[in-house]
């Protein structure tokens, strides 16, 4: 990504940004929607669902603008309120707040400080039961309604769940048609996928069902292309959806979101624009496609530039590695999850320590800079053990090529087996990472993510609309560790379930969000572990 060379103020900004994207639509159009991206430019702009409706909105009307959270909002840390600042549309320059309607998608658990940043700081009140017939209706949606759509409901008018091309528009029609703020919102809340948030104080409804995009709907591709994205110049296009694997840890696992839909070859090739000088192929599992090797072949052969989200270790081959050399790779990113072969057991992750070998041989032997290799720590019964497993069979590999390993810490996700599993503790976390650190030095580079975070992230991810309270008392108070721990202080207590596997885990990630049985309450999702984690 280029370093912006000069502060610029808003508008200038914005005028300097549009300058560089190729595949702009609607400027100068009117249009009754703005999708407001809760993170900065270069992270919403690299979202391909964000793209994807947007696209869809202007090529099926009623058209559709864009904003993001300003940069200077973004750092986790930031006294709240900032001095004020406008937050405008890209397309017309327009304040957010003068849209009918506000679109938001939400990619996980942690952006929930952008949306209180970036409604607060639009002037829209942040709740959707402070809000008249003057103020924008607020839809939501994303790929966090996969895991806890809950959190959302105390902020949105509109609440769509799962795959919105077909949903949103849907809902935006209808919202258009029907007269009235209020019979507006419950005409779009009864909607199929969709429910009404908390517009009445303490009135929920139940969540519904995931949407699930039509076979025509297929492939989704970006619009627009930019150098200031964190996936710079890259178009995006998705070859599949989904994916049929179960790893018991993932929101994706194809138990939960009817396994993979597979596109023919030709399907993202025709999608491609001629100005695009890099295809990146984003999906959950683009590694499972059968023609995978043909795609990023005709892509390379046409002078371009690849990129995959994602690589699994036993699908490499070194005809696939040489493509992706002339593509541009230099690094090779796999995941492995599990820090040990008994762990990568525990999370179904279906990787083996032969398969990672053989995939830094690979990558040593043909050239590429290094090898990246994802882990996840701290999953339902990891121990010390499985920390020095790591340790040595990191250091074997890092014999075949130079080796980075990324830690991120589990956290349980809703609609997942592991859902309910307690956090493993910050203070076990660090002392954990410490002793791979320790046993690593000087082999292999460690790029951990602080365990603290990903607590904030699990807390957010176990409970229900409450939490999104606690969530703005957290960013009023500075958005620091500290404001997070103090706010969660005074969650009420809830009981973790017992860790579950074969049938019973298979049973109970097929309930999705189903009502629990047990509560009294219509909301349904206030089920899982307390968080009990001693910061
Ligand atoms: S971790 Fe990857 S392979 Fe496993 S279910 Fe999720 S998307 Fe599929």
């Amino acid at each position: 990504m280029r370093a912006r060379p000069r502060r610029l103020d808003e508008r200038g900004l914005i005028r300097s940004r549009l300058s560089e994207e190729h595949g702009t639509l609607g400027c100068d159009v009117r249009a009754p929607v703005v999708m407001a991206y809760p993170s900065p430019y270069r992270v919403g702009m690299s979202s391909l669902g964000f793209q994807t409706l947007y696209r869809i909105l202007n090529a099926e009307g009623p058209g559709a603008h864009r904003a993001f959270l300003p940069d200077e909002w973004e750092p986790a840390t930031l006294a709240w309120p900032p001095p004020k600042q406008q937050v405008l549309s890209y397309e017309s320059v327009t304040p957010i707040r003068d849209y009918p309607i506000v679109a938001m998608s939400v990619a996980y658990e942690l952006e929930v400080s952008g949306i209180i940043r970036l409604l607060e700081g639009a002037g829209i009140p942040l709740l959707a039961k402070d809000r008249t017939e003057r103020d924008p209706i607020v839809v939501m949606g994303g790929p966090v309604t996969t895991t806890n759509p809950s959190l959302l409901l105390p902020f949105c008018d509109v609440l769509i769940s799962g795959e919105a091309e077909g949903s949103l528009p849907l809902a935006v029609h209808t919202i258009l048609d029907t007269p009235g703020r209020a019979r507006a919102i419950e005409a779009a809340g009864a909607l199929p996928h969709s429910c009404v948030g908390e517009i009445e104080e303490g009135r929920f409804e139940a969540l519904p069902d995931m949407g699930r995009a039509d076979q025509e709907r297929l492939p989704a591709f970006s619009a627009i292309t930019t150098p200031e994205a964190e996936l710079s110049n890259m178009f995006l296009v998705e070859p599949e959806r989904g994916c049929s694997r179960r790893c018991t840890f993932c929101v994706m696992r194809g138990a939960s979101t009817g396994g993979m839909r597979i596109l023919p070859l030709e399907a993202p090739l025709s999608v491609v624009p001629d100005h695009a000088k890099k295809v990146g192929l984003v999906g959950a599992a683009v590694t499972d496609l059968p023609h995978l090797e043909e795609l990023v072949a005709r892509i390379v052969e046409s002078g371009r530039g690849v990129g995959i989200s994602s690589l699994r270790a036993d699908r490499l081959t070194p005809g696939f590695l040489d493509n992706l050399a002339r593509g541009g790779y230099r690094t090779i990113t796999v995941a492995s999850d599990g820090i040990s072969e008994r762990m990568r057991d525990v999370l179904d992750r279906k990787i083996s320590e032969r398969d990672l070998l053989r995939a830094a041989e690979l990558v040593g032997s043909r050239g590429f800079h290094r090898l990246k290799l994802y882990q996840m720590m701290g999953a339902p019964t990891e121990r010390e053990e499985d920390a020095d497993e790591l340790v040595r069979f990191a250091l074997e590999l890092s014999k075949l090529t130079r080796l980075t390993m990324t830690f991120s810490t589990f956290v349980a996700k809703r609609n997942t087996p592991l859902d309910g599993q307690p956090f493993v503790g910050i203070k076990t976390a660090e002392a954990r990472l410490k002793r791979i650190k320790a046993g690593l030095k000087g082999k292999v580079e460690i790029r951990p993510q602080p365990p603290k975070w990903a607590w904030v992230e699990y807390v957010l991810s176990q409970r229900g609309p409450e939490v999104g309270y606690r969530a703005i008392e957290a960013v009023h108070n500075g958005g620091n560790f500290g404001a997070w721990k103090r706010a969660f202080a005074t969650l009420p207590e809830q009981h973790g379930r017992a860790l579950v596997f074969g049938d019973e885990a298979r049973r109970a990630s097929r309930t999705g969000f189903a009502a629990d049985p047990t509560s009294a309450s219509p909301l349904v999702t206030l089920r899982g572990a307390t968080p009990r984690e001693e910061p």
